[in-house]
């Protein structure tokens, strides 16, 4: 341990410190003055020589203000730690004063003139013990206080991590449920409008993929230091996705919402992102959702519907931005397509489709001359579910397909399963506009038919006219193929596509089949009245037959007559029901037929008798 003596009686500090080497007290340095003694600290700064742990200070080196000059000594730092022992002039009385001045204002000890040799080892030897001891203490201070502060540290930097995103630095997705979560109480109870804007970068994965990870990195960083720049206090920006930022705007007005949002568009639309000399464009879509006190609405329902705002601003071309709106079709149709799905996939699986078969007659023999297959499916409570329930999104999510082949599958069965009296009946099978682009579809009916005996004249194919021109070539091709295997072709609701005739005269097919909308006002509509006319005439002049569907009413049917077409179908005639009626069923005077009602029956599976 070291020790300074500092006393201005040369000869005073020269005894002390042969005493201390005399009893194996090593280091102990001299110095006259307080003044001399901070020069040789400073000129030694950093050094072992620097630090002392005991100071020996002569009375008279304290000079006047005695107490000022212990208290500063003891508690400098430039003495830091330091235990200060003051060698006084005095003896008796005096030295008790000087005593009691010295220990009250900080000093350790203080050593009489008169003090023997071997009481001074001691009580040195003794401060040098205490000076240990506290410096040991002060060690393990220091030590403990700095792994509290590193904990707090780790601590609080644990606590920024779970709610930030490591990449930006932004309040992360949680962050942002527990600042909605208080907005929308806050919106309720104080009577506030919230806002939440829901932003996706639209040129993002564009960067990523061409110019790799470290360039997205990046992009993601600008762009978040421009949103945190761009916002007020008390807005809150938070990362929740790959390229997904949310804002929450509290206590603001509708208005002022939707400038903001367009103002961040604004923002990133102007931003370009350099990788080397290439300058990407980035853009953002921006989804609003304004959270109104009155609306009963949670905070996940909140930030779901900015979701699908922003879903929409990107499906109207990106770098917009859309408000959320309840009537949001798109939405609407996804989210109910999402449920569609496994329901169909079940039915298929569970076999929970069936069969109507409407009835076509014939209006020259007023006989009915085949039926149209049409699908139903049984709902999860047993309801019946009717194409437009479910074909739509078969379509949409790649499931038609197979619904297409069991259509198929199940009609050339029923067929096949027919009394010898019913040789006669053909029917109309609906496929899809995908059913031509599927390679399977063309020998499953192959051997299908192979199987079951049917004679393919017996079958005829519907398509769409819409379904027909989209996929024409591919169609085409196929209809002239399922026609060179024997089976018949009709285009079906004609005119609804308003294509021009001359798509007709290039498409192989047997029947046109008129759309309902021409039908159903026939009676009163001149304009129906034509068109339904010429095209009949057209019709006829490329050889082909004419059926009108959604025949409701004698009159109409009569004026199909009168109009030259062929054969009527709808529910005048008959609703499509899971059994035939018979050949010869004709709807008589005041029974019309309403969908649902029972038409005289065809027992003919059970009761083969029953067919005249
Ligand atoms: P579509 O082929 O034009 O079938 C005629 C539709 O009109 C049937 O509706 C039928 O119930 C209905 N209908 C018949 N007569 C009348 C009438 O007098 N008035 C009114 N208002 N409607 C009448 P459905 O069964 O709901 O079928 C709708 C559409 O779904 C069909 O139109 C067809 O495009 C499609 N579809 C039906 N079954 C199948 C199928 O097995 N496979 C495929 N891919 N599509 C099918
Ligand atoms: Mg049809
Ligand atoms: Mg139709």
């Amino acid at each position: 341990m070291r020790i300074w003596i500092v006393d201005k009686n040369a000869s005073h500090i020269a005894a002390i410190h042969a005493i201390l080497s005399e009893n194996d007290v090593q280091d102990v340095h001299l110095a006259s003055s307080l003044r001399v003694l901070k020069e040789q600290k400073r000129a030694h700064r950093g050094q072992s020589v620097d630090a002392a742990d005991l100071l020996i200070v002569g009375e008279r080196a304290l000079g006047d203000e005695l107490e000022d000059s212990c208290r500063s000594l003891s508690a400098s730092t430039e003495f830091g730690g330091t235990a200060v022992v003051v060698l006084s002039d005095a003896d008796g009385d005096a030295y008790e004063q000087l005593a009691e001045r010295c220990l009250g204002a900080g000093a350790v000890d203080v050593l009489p003139r008169s003090i023997g040799a071997a009481e001074l080892v001691r009580r040195v030897n003794l401060m040098l013990c205490l000076q240990h001891e506290r410096r040991c203490r002060r060690i393990r201070e220091e030590a403990l206080e700095t792994e509290l502060a590193e904990r707090k540290i780790m601590e609080a930097r644990l606590k920024h991590l779970v709610d930030h995103d490591d990449l930006t630095g932004l309040p992360n997705r949680r962050r942002l449920d527990q600042a909605l979560e208080l907005a929308v109480i806050r919106s309720r109870n104080f009577h506030r409008t919230n806002a939440v804007l829901y932003l996706d970068l639209d040129q993002f994965k564009v960067v990523n993929d061409s110019e790799g990870h470290v360039a997205g990195d990046r992009l993601l960083t600008d762009v978040a230091n421009k949103l945190r720049a761009w916002l007020k206090p008390g807005q809150l920006v938070a990362r929740i996705g790959s390229d997904e930022f949310a804002i929450l705007l509290e206590h603001i007005n509708e208005a002022y919402a939707m400038e903001f949002a367009e103002s961040v568009r604004a923002l990133l639309a102007d931003y370009q992102f350099g990788v080397s000399d290439v300058r990407y464009h980035v853009g953002v879509s921006v989804g609003v959702v304004i959270n109104r006190p009155d609306e009963e609405i949670t905070a996940s329902e909140l930030l779901a519907r900015a979701d699908q705002a922003c879903y929409m601003a990107k499906n109207q071309g990106r770098n917009t931005v859309h408000q959320f709106s309840s009537d949001d079709q798109v939405m609407h149709t996804l989210r109910s397509d999402a449920l569609w799905v496994p329901r169909i996939r079940r039915a298929l699986a569970d076999d929970k489709f069936f069969l109507a078969f409407q009835p076509v007659m014939e209006l020259t023999t007023r006989r009915i001359s085949h039926y149209e297959a049409l699908i139903r499916m049984y709902g999860e409570n047993g309801e019946i579910l009717t194409p437009a329930d479910f074909i739509p999104v078969a379509e949409r999510m790649g499931l038609i397909h197979q619904i297409d082949l069991w259509v198929i599958e199940h009609v050339l069965d029923y067929m096949a399963a027919l009394p010898p009296e019913l040789e006669w009946l053909t029917m109309s099978v609906n496929l899809s506009g995908h059913a031509f682009q599927e390679n399977s579809l063309l020998p499953l009916i192959k051997q299908k038919l192979d199987m079951t005996w049917v004679s393919p004249s017996r079958l005829t194919f519907e398509i769409t006219e819409t379904a027909a021109i989209t996929n024409f070539a591919e169609t085409r091709k196929m209809v002239a193929r399922l026609r060179a295997l024997g089976c018949r072709f009709a285009l079906d609701d004609f005119g609804a596509g308003f294509s021009s005739f001359s798509y007709i005269k290039n498409f192989p097919v047997d029947l046109l089949k008129i759309d309902g909308s021409f039908i159903t006002n026939l009676a009163n509509d001149q304009t129906d009245q034509l068109l339904v006319k010429s095209m009949t005439e057209v019709a006829h002049s490329l050889g082909k037959k004419v059926i009108a569907e959604y025949v409701e009413s004698d009159s109409i049917l009569e004026q199909l007559v009168g109009l030259g077409v062929d054969y009527v179908q709808g529910h005048y005639v008959g609703c499509p029901q899971p059994e035939l009626v018979s050949r010869d069923w004709m709807p008589s005077s005041g029974v019309t037929a309403q969908a649902g009602t029972s038409l005289p029956k065809l027992e003919f599976v059970s009761d083969a008798q029953a067919v005249r």
